[in-house]
């Protein structure tokens, strides 16, 4: 039987997903930028101080971003406000299983009035830090990748029956018309862009499919390449919040 395009409209328009996109652009001054406010670059908002440091190599990682969930993505139930990453650029990891320490993350329920100290960078070198760059948000719809394994194979035959050719071609056609062309930008929730092949992740702890939590993407403005145009991908379990896992993949 052959399939209706409009049927397998509705199918796709099933998988959408809401996602934070984030602007990322440079600021005068880091000084503009408060401890617990969301950035690139600049101080992190660390609560006991301590600069997280390489398992590794032993020096201090690179701070690269911090996103405060209430004013960026006031509607997410999570225990915790402060989300920052920290990364080894000399180490270089690619993933949580063959780099455990290279790479971290901090995360904070933030206090009524912030009585923190200013943190000293512990990422000795410069040509590491990112240039301080302010992050705004806006509410976009998301879909997978065609890559992407949640897609189901009854809807990639679907897809393959409509276009034999090119079976992936009425899947992006559905895609793009719903939530709008592919583009490669920072975002928290919704679905990752894979640079390369599609990954998926069961929690360690309770067998649950990860979802994504933040995509860092490459920002030039900020002074951050991923290897050649890479993505940073942070999944975490919906029974489990509080704890992560790391993959990049750069062209
Ligand atoms: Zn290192
Ligand atoms: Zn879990």
């Amino acid at each position: 039987m052959p399939t209706d395009p409009r049927n397998f409209d509705s199918l796709v328009k099933t998988l959408v997903r809401p996602s934070v996109r984030l602007t990322v652009e440079p600021i005068d001054d880091a000084i503009d930028l408060a401890l617990t406010d969301s950035k690139f670059g600049g101080l992190p908002f660390l609560e006991d101080q301590r600069w997280p440091t390489c398992n590794s190599c032993s020096n201090g990682l690179a701070f690269i971003c911090q996103f405060n969930l209430r004013t960026l993505a006031p509607d997410l139930t999570l225990p915790f406000d402060l989300f920052s990453f920290f990364y080894c650029h000399e180490c270089m990891p690619m993933s949580t299983d063959d780099s455990p320490g290279m790479w971290a993350v901090r995360i904070s329920k933030l206090p009524g009035t912030s009585t923190a100290q200013l943190p000293v960078d512990g990422c000795a070198n410069e040509d590491h830090h990112c240039t301080p760059c302010s992050v705004s948000a806006a509410r976009v719809p998301s879909l997978p990748d065609w890559q992407d394994d949640i897609l189901s194979d009854e809807l990639r035959d679907l897809s393959g029956s409509l276009n034999p050719d090119e079976p992936w071609e009425p899947y992006q056609t559905a895609a793009a018309t719903l939530v709008g062309e592919p583009s490669f930008t920072s975002h928290i929730g919704g679905y990752p862009q894979w640079v390369q092949g599609g990954e998926s992740f069961e929690c360690s702890e309770c067998g649950e499919p990860l979802s994504l939590f933040v995509e860092i993407a490459t920002e030039l403005d900020a002074n951050l390449m991923w290897g050649d145009s890479g993505s940073v991908y942070l999944f975490h379990c919906p029974n489990h919040p509080a704890s992560f896992t790391f993959c990049l993949q750069c062209l």
